[in-house]
């Protein structure tokens, strides 16, 4: 109740702001409805690894990757393609202390899930960031997109079960092999997973490659299906 209050109050005082334009946001939004409509949507998508295709290919098609070698999830939503201005946003959530860009893409992301989501999951699990890169950026970006996507759903959050043992050059920066090979082995599980039905939050996803290792380790420790939420897809 105070929470609420405090949030409606807080938007009397601080009208939301577009963060692309600084025009007037709208609906409680750091967006303005101009921006919103401009946004890189994700229409036509394989339903495992969120890839692009031609819109004539239906929204049941698997992708020829994913038919080949199946990644270690079994569906991913990312709702925007990594193309300007979300390319912006999400380098801004990550490398410029982009809060506000959390809570706009996390509500982005939660209002498409809103229509999207046929089974919720039953635990949201974010993508860890290794401990030096986490030191150096002073806070996990998806651990600040889950957050409120936990709040949304009423989903409970857990971001201390899995680690990243390795630090890994920015995946955005390697090749597509160097990427698979870069992500080995590169998480542990700790502690007892209580759920069947787990989402990985990230922020952009690329080739993949790391969720999917993450996913197959939770399928491991008795995890049976992990869907991936992101914001964006590279195309
Ligand atoms: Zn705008
Ligand atoms: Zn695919």
């Amino acid at each position: 109740m105070i929470y609420k209050w405090l949030k409606s109050t807080q938007y009397l005082v601080y009208p939301p702001t577009c963060l692309l334009c600084g025009g007037r946001g709208q609906q409680g939004l750091d967006i303005c409805e101009g921006c919103l409509r401009e946004l890189p949507r994700n229409l036509s998508c394989c339903p495992v690894c969120a890839l692009p295709l031609p819109q004539e290919y239906g929204a049941a098609t698997t992708c020829g990757n994913c038919l080949m070698h199946h990644p270690g999830f079994d569906l991913s939503h990312a709702p925007f393609l990594y193309l300007p201005p979300i390319g912006r946003l999400i380098g801004d959530l990550k490398f410029n202390s982009g809060l506000t860009q959390a809570r706009l893409l996390a509500r982005l992301v939660g209002d498409s899930l809103e229509t999207a989501m046929e089974r919720p999951p039953e635990l949201l699990i974010p993508i860890p960031l290794h401990p030096s890169r986490l030191r150096e950026r002073g806070y996990n970006q998806s651990l600040e997109l889950a957050r409120p996507l936990s709040r949304q759903f009423g989903i409970p959050l857990q971001y201390n079960l899995c680690t990243r043992i390795r630090a890994t050059p920015h995946q955005l920066s390697l090749k597509k092999q160097d990427r698979a090979r870069n992500v080995k082995g590169g998480f542990r599980v700790s502690g007892k997973l209580n759920a069947r039905h787990v989402a990985l939050i990230d922020d952009v996803i690329t080739t993949g490659a790391t969720v999917s290792e993450l996913a197959r380790l939770l399928k491991k420790n008795g995890v049976e299906r992990v869907d991936v939420w992101a914001v964006a897809r590279t195309p």
